[in-house]
């Protein structure tokens, strides 16, 4: 190590390193981790940035900012994010809980629910923010990756929603057993990415995030293709299924939909006004 840096020093030296590494917003990544090392809420950094900053604060922020550089994404360095105004823990292990997400959210709880199920729950970021904001609702989340199960679980007890929420591992509704259980809310952010699209991605995501929950290595198409076809089964009459798609596939799984026997399908779309969700309702007879 050199000579004890102030804070400001060291923050300008990491924006000079994520920058040339050509990271999007070096400031805001470094303040964040920064503040990470330190402790403190990234809006308090300016307030009370230490000098000197301690020899191993240093040495600490700089081995964030060396992973940073190599791309690894904000929140597997700092190890949680925020969803809908509450921290998740993440990992490498599931898929980073992303804002558009929040565009699910807000639609799910436009419709009155008490039995909730989200298959590929990952983080849990979805199940657990909607019965988070539902006090009389409990839930069951599934997913295929035991290691997303394990933080998905951190989540749901730090969250207190240990009594309400179940976490299952299987393949979609496999996950749920023998007994066709029903629910009046289906949710899901299954993986969508065609496998023809995975080179595109931004390395962060490619290189970081887990493989199984970004592509089906087929069309994009094919979680919806299971999800849609055991929804009848599961949903009560009167029941709503909410997934999340990439904007060019609305029509495909509004199609899907309708082939499963759902109907009154609706398309809701991101503030950038890509289309970003399918509503799908299971009739009353
Ligand atoms: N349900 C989780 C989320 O929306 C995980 C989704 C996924 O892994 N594809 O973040």
């Amino acid at each position: 190590m050199g000579a004890p840096m102030t804070g400001t020093a060291l923050l300008a030296e990491a924006v000079r390193q994520l920058a040339e590494a050509g990271i999007p917003d070096p400031a805001r990544d470094a303040r964040r981790l920064l503040a990470h090392v330190l402790g403190i809420a990234p809006g308090r950094l300016t307030l009370v940035l230490p000098d000197p900053v301690s020899q191993d604060h240093a040495a600490a922020f700089a081995a964030l900012i060396a992973r940073r550089a190599a791309r690894a994404p904000v929140s597997h360095l700092t190890g949680q994010r925020a969803f809908y105004g509450r921290s998740f823990r993440v990992t490498p292990d599931v898929l980073d809980p992303r804002p558009e997400t929040e565009i699910l959210i807000a639609a799910a709880l436009e419709q009155h629910f008490t039995h909730l199920l989200d298959l590929g729950t990952g983080s849990g970021c979805i199940l657990l923010t909607l019965l988070a904001e539902r006090s009389e609702s409990r839930g069951i989340g599934t997913d295929l990756s035991d290691a997303a199960l394990a933080v998905a679980t951190r989540n749901r007890d730090a969250l207190h929603l240990t009594s309400r929420a179940t976490l299952r591992q299987g393949d979609w509704y496999a996950a749920l057993g023998q007994v066709p259980e029903r629910f009046d809310l289906i949710v899901s952010n299954p993986p969508y990415i065609a496998l023809a699209e995975m080179p595109g991605l931004e390395d962060e995501v490619r290189l970081h995030e887990p493989r199984l929950a970004l592509t089906d290595e087929g069309d994009g198409l094919g979680a919806y293709r299971a999800i849609a076809a055991g929804a009848a089964r599961h949903l009560v009459p009167g029941g709503r299924i909410l997934v999340e798609i990439g904007p060019d596939q609305a029509s495909a799984v509004g199609a899907l939909m309708r082939q499963a026997g759902l109907g009154d399908v609706a398309v809701i779309q991101d503030f950038d006004g890509r289309d970003r969700v399918v509503s799908a309702r299971l009739q009353t007879l």
